[in-house]
């Protein structure tokens, strides 16, 4: 083993490979430095590399330039005296293990030493090779604990506070996040602004390309988002296909309307999956702080009502939280509650509005229409209650009693002496997406003996589009069986004609919003007129829905219109009241007069 030469440069003093350990000895006395090494070598039997320097400033350079796994250093120094010897090297290097070495015994300094960081204190006149030596080693071995545990703890950190899909925070840290933020936003009087974020239709593409692709595309949309935002904001997964992006030091409404934007198009772009590229739409809900909320918990509840407000509005677009929401929600849950004991509590019931011919003046069928009799508020329309059935699920139950009640009281007519009397039953988007659909149809025409071409369901082109396929083979294996389908809210969807050729249907209903002004409206009138003269060539039967006058009705019926229903004739009503319109002989020439419920 070579000694190196005295001075700023240093050679090793050895070579040995990679498990011995590399000392920097910063010592300003030649003859000191020369006893210390020896000292090391002898006490670690060659174990030890050592390097000497002279100064504090050599020795920090030197650290910069190489690797060292311990520091032993003298702390009085030509540049440097004392404590602030350690701080200095401290400073510089916190990474590498520093002993002291110290000329007189001074508790008081022993004490601040190792609080300043150093991980051994040792004494001039109390060294020997071996204790040396040995305080080196231990020195760099508890510092390699304390890192490893430091890296471990490190981890487990991340992995509690990050989701294992995406590597976004995840919901516990986003919340804690927020929460620092909202107090430093309250401090310096700023607004930040909290996006949730929803991917539309994302169920639909995990159902049908598998749950691999589903994550792969949760992976992507996270990866963008990161890529949008800016470095003081945050984005997180909450979990599923929702995620949170927080936006800090927004100005106004506008500017995070802004952000909202720019997070939309960065997810529009394609996504190629399997091979293929599949779009996607989000719905974003924004909460600001703090006229939305003044905590993390209500603000990110206030933008995930704001976010059902989106959805609501057709998907794909971007609403502030409003406080009306707040109350609208609240009504919402007691609303959810009290649906989900209704069915069991029979307080459904089925009213029917006749279709009458406008040929022959007759009813020649009818539509059940849901009614729910809440003994709180008395009759419920099912505009306030079907939308919350459908995103329980709920509605999978309702419509498969309105089937079997609709049956059963169709065949009751029939066999009291209107044979060829028809039943329409309205059915929900998701019945129509529901494989189950087909058997609750036909248990429900078993049940009640009535024969499959009595019965019409009801559908309309939302239901279709939300996914085509299983419409086309739902409602394909229903026609086979004899069951009639009717296209509702006619013209109000978006591409009718083609849904016209797609799908096997045998009515058309024309939407009231055109009956309504169809004798002042010229264009609504060109409409119904083009709507009749489809579903003639179709030779498709068609029906105008909302029909309130005699001269709505004259037009109808020189448009050569087949069958009218609405208030002209007679609202939706009880069954027994129904039993008794149905036994007037023309009920064209005999109009009732609309007092519903
Ligand atoms: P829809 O299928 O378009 O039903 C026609 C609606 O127009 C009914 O409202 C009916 O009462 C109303 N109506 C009928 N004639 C007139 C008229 O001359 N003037 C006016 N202004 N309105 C008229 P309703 O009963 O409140 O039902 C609303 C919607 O609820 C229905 O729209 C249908 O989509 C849904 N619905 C009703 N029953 C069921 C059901 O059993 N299952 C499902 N899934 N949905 C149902
Ligand atoms: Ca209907
Ligand atoms: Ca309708």
């Amino acid at each position: 083993m070579h000694f190196s030469k005295r001075g700023d440069s240093v050679l090793p003093s050895g070579s040995k490979e990679s498990e011995s350990i590399r000392v920097l000895l910063v010592e300003a006395d030649p003859v000191y430095s020369r006893e210390l090494r020896s000292l090391i070598e002898e006490g670690s039997s060659g174990q030890c590399e050592v390097y000497e320097t002279t100064g504090v400033e050599p020795a920090l350079t030197l650290l910069l330039e190489q690797k060292f796994d311990v520091l032993l250093l003298d702390l009085s120094l030509p540049d440097s005296e004392g404590l602030d010897t350690l701080s200095r090297a401290k400073g510089a290097t916190a990474s590498v293990p520093v002993v002291a070495l110290t000329n007189d015994e001074n508790e008081e300094q022993a004490v601040d030493v190792l609080r300043l960081g150093a991980q051994e204190h040792l004494l001039k006149s109390q060294l020997d090779a071996r204790s040396l030596a040995r305080n080196l080693r231990h020195a760099v071995e508890r510092h390699q604990l304390i890192s490893q545990l430091r890296d471990s703890r490190v981890r487990e950190h991340y992995l509690a506070t990050h989701d294992a899909l995406t590597n976004l925070p995840n919901r516990f840290h986003f919340q804690n996040q927020l929460t620092r933020s909202i107090a430093y936003a309250n401090r310096h009087d700023r607004q930040l602004a909290v996006l949730f974020l929803d991917l539309d239709g994302f169920k639909t593409i995990n159902d049908t390309l598998g749950h691999a692709n589903g994550d792969a595309l949760l992976a992507e949309v996270a990866a963008r988002l990161a890529r949008v935002v800016r470095r003081s904001d945050m984005v997180a997964r909450l979990g599923g296909d929702e995620f949170v992006v927080m936006i800090q030091d927004v100005t106004d409404d506008r500017a995070a309307e802004r952000a909202a934007e720019t997070v939309l198009d960065a997810l529009a772009r394609a996504y190629q999956l399997a091979g293929q590229d599949y779009w996607l739409t989000t719905s974003i809900g924004i909460a600001m702080f703090p006229r939305d909320g003044e905590d993390a918990e209500t603000l990110l509840r206030s933008a995930d009502m704001a976010l059902y407000q989106a959805k609501r509005e057709g998907r794909n677009n971007v609403q502030f939280y409003r406080p009306a929401m707040n109350a609208q929600a609240r009504q919402r849950l007691s609303i959810e509650n009290r649906i989900r004991t209704a069915l069991e509590n029979e307080e459904f019931r089925l009213y029917y509005q006749p279709k009458v011919e406008i040929l022959s003046g007759r009813i020649v069928g009818t539509e059940a229409l849901i009614r729910w009799r809440d003994p709180e508020r008395g009759i419920v329309p099912p505009a306030d209650f079907i939308p919350i059935a459908e995103e329980t699920g709920l509605i999978v139950p309702i419509g498969a009693w309105a089937l079997e009640t609709a049956c059963a009281q169709t065949k009751k007519w029939q066999e009291a002496g209107f044979p060829s009397l028809r039943v329409a039953v309205n059915l929900s988007p998701y019945q129509v997406c529901d494989r189950s659909l087909r058997d609750t149809v036909v248990k429900a025409l078993w049940n009640s003996s009535l024969a499959p071409g009595s019965l019409e369901l009801e559908i309309t082109e939302s239901a279709l589009m939300r996914n085509e396929n299983v419409a086309v083979e739902v409602l394909g294996e229903l026609k086979t069986i004899g069951i009639r389908v009717s296209l509702d809210d006619f013209g109000t969807g978006f591409s009718s004609l083609s849904y016209l050729k797609r799908f096997p249907v045998d009515t058309v209903k024309i939407d009231r919003s055109f009956i309504e002004d169809i004798t002042v409206d010229s264009d609504d009138r060109v409409i119904v007129d083009a709507i009749l003269s489809i579903a003639d060539k179709l030779q498709l039967i068609s029906v105008a829905e909302g029909v309130e006058t005699p001269e709505q009705l004259d037009l109808l019926r020189v448009g050569g219109c087949d069958q009218v229903q609405g208030y002209l004739y007679s609202p939706p009503v009880p069954a027994d009241h129904l039993g008794d319109l149905l036994g007037r002989p023309q009920l064209l020439t005999d109009p009732e007069k609309p007092d519903e419920d």
